[in-house]
């Protein structure tokens, strides 16, 4: 079969998938989950064997980027096998993983030997006990050897992301961004996204323009707008000195909607044509329900009509939350 690009109605075209593999996580970083998660039953997850075909049938559609995420993708068991058959597929440009780094540095050789062309790695701090208490498992010197060694192995991009919560790692971003800058990776910085119920704090509180970011940047560092772009929503700019870039992910105060080229599908299998909606479609069923020899064909055909109810633009408010029930982690961050 041809492959058709996936368009969606108001002409966007869709080249980027984010895949999560698990939704399950090492971590419980406060705001991307409740502290006491329960995880889907293992049934409920695809196996390797369903994650690639729905890899394989999206790059079959046109996808050029594929994002393997999570939950914490490198705690899904033989993840290196999936990521190497997705590697594999020619039609692909770019495989990229999201991580906590908690596993980095037993795995950033393998990774790359799997095909990994870019690798985001979450850090909100560069204080142990403050990473502690916002992961609350995380040992930071853990994920600090995993990014060391991620540099010492070398990928196309590594970039740090971070979540910055006013009351929490604000003072740091001035820290985060040299720390950065100093390995040669890049950092973008992350508006907190109202997804899930959580207790550990106001996200209305805790909320931090990008702008106001760059505003207390400007103390240390001197940016310019970049003209980059990852295919992805982070818009990026230069520090004057460096080699390297900072990014800003603003679903709320710059909204990236109207570039939008992406879709997410869950570990359980659920196609989101929009992280801020629900609007989704169960391909989990379609692989269960039709025979081997037909489930690519029946999967292209679900993924081509799901187009038509991509939603415009995600909604968010932080002031009356929560609207989105899913945790990050289910969704595939
Ligand atoms: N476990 C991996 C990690 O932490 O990088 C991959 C999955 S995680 C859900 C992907 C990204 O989503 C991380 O960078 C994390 O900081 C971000 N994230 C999680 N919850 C978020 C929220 N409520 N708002 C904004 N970003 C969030
Ligand atoms: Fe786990 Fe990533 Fe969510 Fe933190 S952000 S709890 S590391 S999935």
């Amino acid at each position: 079969m041809q492959s058709i690009p996936l368009t969606d109605r108001f002409g966007r075209q869709i080249t980027y998938l984010r895949l999560s593999v698990t939704d399950r996580c090492d971590f419980r970083c406060t705001y991307c989950m409740a502290e006491d998660m329960v995880f889907m039953p293992r049934s409920e997850v695809l196996s390797l064997e369903e994650l690639a075909l729905v890899a394989e049938t999206f790059i079959e559609l046109g996808i050029k980027k594929i994002r393997v995420t999570g939950g914490e993708p490198l705690v899904r068991k033989n993840v290196i096998e999936l990521l190497q058959h997705i590697s594999s597929q020619p039609e692909l440009h770019e495989l990229c993983l999201t991580t906590n780094g908690s596993q980095l540095e037993n795995m950033a050789e393998v990774l790359k030997r799997a095909g990994v062309n870019r690798i985001n790695v979450s850090l909100d701090s560069l204080q142990a006990s403050r990473f502690k208490s916002l992961t609350r498992h995380g040992e930071l010197d853990t994920v600090l050897a995993g990014l060391d060694k991620a540099v010492q192995v070398g990928f196309d991009q590594i970039k740090i992301n971070s979540v910055i919560l006013k009351h929490f790692n604000f003072d740091e971003i001035c820290d985060l961004t040299e720390f950065a800058l100093n390995r040669g990776i890049d950092i973008s910085f992350i508006e907190e996204m109202p997804l899930g119920t959580i207790h550990s704090h106001s996200r209305e509180l805790e909320f931090v323009s990008s702008e106001e970011l760059r505003h207390a940047l400007s103390a240390k560092f001197q940016l310019s707008p970049s003209e980059y772009s990852s295919g992805g929503p982070a818009r990026f700019w230069r520090a004057q000195g460096y080699n390297n870039l900072v990014g800003f992910i603003s679903p709320h105060s710059e909204n990236f909607c109207a570039t939008c080229n992406r879709v997410r599908v869950t570990a359980t299998g659920r196609l989101l044509l929009c992280l801020g909606n629900e609007h989704s479609i169960d391909l989990k069923k379609i692989m269960r329900t039709f025979p081997a020899s037909q489930q690519k064909n029946a999967l292209k055909r679900t993924i081509v009509q799901a187009m038509t109810i991509k939603p415009e633009k995600h909604e968010f408010d932080l002031a009356h939350e929560p609207q989105i029930l899913r945790f990050m982690s289910a969704t595939g961050g």
